[in-house]
């Protein structure tokens, strides 16, 4: 008989590590089963289906209808924030291109992405922008060759992580800059959920599901020598001499106003006498401070939106042959 490869699961080893080593963590409402790897705790999907199941979906129109706005601009803001202003940049996996438009604006020689057609039909339909039809592992740009690369909501997908942040650290200049957005396991609403199957991003498409900690050691693995982060819409918990210490980052408060609105507005008059609407960043801080104390979350990193946005600086300290990406081998399913 033939194999329906199209509905077909595999279980794998872990995509970062290669261990064999998991331990199950859930089953979510969809029905997928999440796992995590004992060595480096890295959260994925195992079994998870073929790729041909997943890619299909890259396909249809309704993918690119997600578009992210907010998170161009978060990528232009972190861009200004450490002056970045020209250069070349590629945006991995940019769907219909808006990142690549704006960046072109903006005086950027900007270079875009997709796999799939639908998008670079889209691309030139509706934005006038022509972009690569392919995925980076399968096309050869030149060594060291771009200033800034971008992976919004890519690496979330990918069947092979390791791979490609490897080949963005071989094209990124030296000192050049990866600026990269997955979900965080780490985010707020889901460290309070009752019933974490019932988290919202649990799609089928999601496969890997970071954290700040397993962002850092894909970034060592793949050879990128002591990653420097800088978050957006971010803040870290630390202990320190004086107590917990909150350490806003980029973006923050920005956020912090619309996602905790509701519960802003009380403590904002409790506290300051005033409404959320009149609070400067230094006051919005202060309430968000007292309100981690309140939930006891403990030192390590947290986000209060869903996605983690994170630029790291290419220190490229090892030759890059010497780098052995652990494949991640499928595991032949389990026959009764
Ligand atoms: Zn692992």
């Amino acid at each position: 008989m033939v194999e329906d490869r199209s509905t077909s699961l595999i279980e794998i080893n872990c995509p970062l590590c290669g261990s064999s080593e998991k331990n199950p963590v859930l089953q979510t409402r969809e029905g997928h089963f999440l796992s995590q790897c004992t060595q480096c705790e890295f959260q994925f999907y195992s079994p998870r289906p073929v790729s041909a199941k997943i890619e299909a979906y890259y396909h249809e129109e309704e993918f690119y209808e997600k578009v992210n706005i907010t998170a161009v601009e978060i990528v232009m803001d972190i861009l200004a924030h450490h002056q970045l202003r020209s250069g070349k940049l590629l945006d991995v996996g940019c769907g219909v291109g808006t990142l690549v438009a704006v960046a072109r604006k903006k005086g950027w020689d900007a270079v875009g992405m997709d796999p799939s057609e639908k998008a670079k039909e889209l691309a030139r339909k509706v934005l006038d922008v022509e972009i690569i039809n392919s995925y980076l592992e399968d096309f050869c740009f030149e060594p060291e060759s771009f200033d800034v690369v971008v992976l919004l909501a890519v690496l979330e997908h990918a069947f092979d992580p390791l791979s490609i942040m490897y080949q963005v650290g071989k094209i990124l200049k030296p000192g050049g800059q990866v600026i990269f957005s997955t979900p965080n396991l780490n985010n707020l609403p889901y460290q309070l959920m009752q019933n974490k199957a019932e988290y919202s991003w649990f799609v089928k498409e999601h496969i890997n599901h970071f954290t700040i900690k397993t962002h850092r050691s894909l970034l060592e693995k793949a050879g990128f020598q002591n990653p420097e982060f800088h978050m957006s819409g971010h803040f870290a918990i630390e202990d320190s001499d004086q107590g917990r210490m909150l350490l806003p980052g980029q973006a923050f408060v920005r956020s912090a106003r619309n996602l905790l609105a509701s519960s802003l507005e009380p403590s904002a008059q409790k506290m300051f006498g005033k409404p959320s609407s009149g609070l400067t960043d230094q006051e919005v801080l202060e309430i968000i401070g007292q309100q981690a104390a309140s939930w006891d979350l403990q030192p390590g990193e947290y986000t209060l939106s869903h996605a983690v946005y994170t630029s790291v600086r290419k220190k490229w300290g090892v030759d890059p042959r010497q780098i052995i990406i652990p494949q991640c081998t499928p595991e032949p399913p389990d026959r009764p």
